[in-house]
């Protein structure tokens, strides 16, 4: 496995900047995620890092080597589709076969079916390889879209969405897997998702990209602790963290400069109301099994945050709202540290 590395890489078509002046280093044996909403620039930035698009500006090192101009084929990386992209007449077997069977590889037959064994146990598709590539279930089908990368060992593996047509169990169950074959293989992944429950549990660093812009870099703990402003904010956490105008907790002590508070549902807590500062009442009470979603009316303002469901909550119940270190931001968005003025 190798580093790869970006360069201020930048890439047009037409108006739009898919990609603008992205830096990036994703090291050996690294799971990078990459998240970010539909059209930030995600398959962009892995079809640069392949050589299927030309960046306009920046340089693109794979293992200390600048490989920009390079074909792609000259560039050691394997790609997994978020489609799964297997030859329907071939068997698992065969489709794993494949990428080692291509001309320029000249791997001999026994490699091939020593490393398809291997990656189809890592799998757990063993039991699968006498299948043809159409009757697969669909977690099975992705696990083959997997492994059809898995069987080389390039110097980085690029995933685009792989997980994102399947329905929440498999997901749940593929996103362990993939993140133990990593571990086991030691693999160097870039990875993009829209989806923060991935980039959560698998990345070991998130970069959030919109617009084509990489806004933070960070372990998936700083992310979600200490985003760089409300955007990053806004998209890790579930459910998604309150914006309360600053002048609305006046009573509160903020930073200097705080024009909005961040709230996420645990630095917000409910209790019975005995003369506290802050009231809110309850407008709606979810009650999702292992906890409630309370949806709460602050001055005209709405908040949501969970409670124990064994809490008793009524809709219309004023009760009293305790802020436990919650973020600040500036006028222009940016977090700013808690000293309190
Ligand atoms: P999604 O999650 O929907 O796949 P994405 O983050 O992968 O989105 P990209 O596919 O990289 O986003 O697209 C970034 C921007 O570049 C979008 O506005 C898209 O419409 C535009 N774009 C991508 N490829 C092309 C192309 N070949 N020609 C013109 N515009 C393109």
């Amino acid at each position: 496995m190798a580093d790869v590395t970006l360069r201020n890489v930048s890439k047009r078509f037409g108006a739009i900047e898919a990609v603008r002046d992205l830096s990036l280093s994703i090291n050996d044996g690294e799971f990078v995620v990459l998240l970010g909403p539909s059209g930030a620039g995600k398959t962009t930035t892995l079809r640069l890092i392949t050589g299927l698009e030309q960046p306009d500006s920046g340089t693109i090192l794979i293992d200390g080597q600048d490989v920009t101009r390079e074909p792609p084929g000259a560039r050691d990386i394997a790609f997994v589709f978020q489609q799964y992209s297997l030859y329907p007449h071939l068997s698992v077997y065969d489709n794993l076969a494949f990428p080692l069977r291509s001309p320029a590889r000249r791997v001999p037959e026994p490699l091939i079916k020593k490393r398809v064994e291997q990656t189809a146990e890592l799998l757990h598709i063993s039991s699968k390889l006498k299948n043809s590539a159409t009757r697969l279930s669909g977690g099975e089908m992705q696990r083959v879209a997997i492994g059809r990368a898995l069987v080389r060992d390039p110097a980085i593996y690029l995933m685009d969405e792989p997980l994102s047509s399947l329905d929440a169990k498999l997901r749940a169950e593929l996103r362990l897997e993939l993140k133990r074959v990593q571990l086991e293989l030691g693999a160097t992944i870039l990875y993009v998702t829209h989806d923060q429950v991935e980039a959560m549990t698998m990345a070991s660093r998130i970069g959030v990209i919109r617009d084509g812009q990489l806004l933070q870099l960070g372990s998936p703990r700083e992310i979600y602790e200490r985003p760089a402003d409300r955007y990053v904010a806004s998209r890790l956490g579930t459910p998604p963290i309150n914006f309360l105008p600053a002048q609305l907790l006046s009573d509160v002590p903020t930073p200097q400069g705080t024009e909005t508070v961040g709230i996420r549902t645990e630095h917000l807590k409910i209790g019975k109301r005995n003369g506290g500062r802050l009231v809110g009442r309850v407008h709606r009470v979810e009650h999702l099994g292992e906890q409630n979603h309370v949806h709460l009316a602050y001055k005209g303002e709405m908040l949501v945050t969970l409670a124990d469901p064994h809490q008793a909550l009524d809709a219309g119940q004023d009760v009293e709202l305790s802020l436990l270190d919650p973020l600040y931001f500036d006028a222009a968005g940016k977090r700013i540290s808690a000293t309190m003025r």
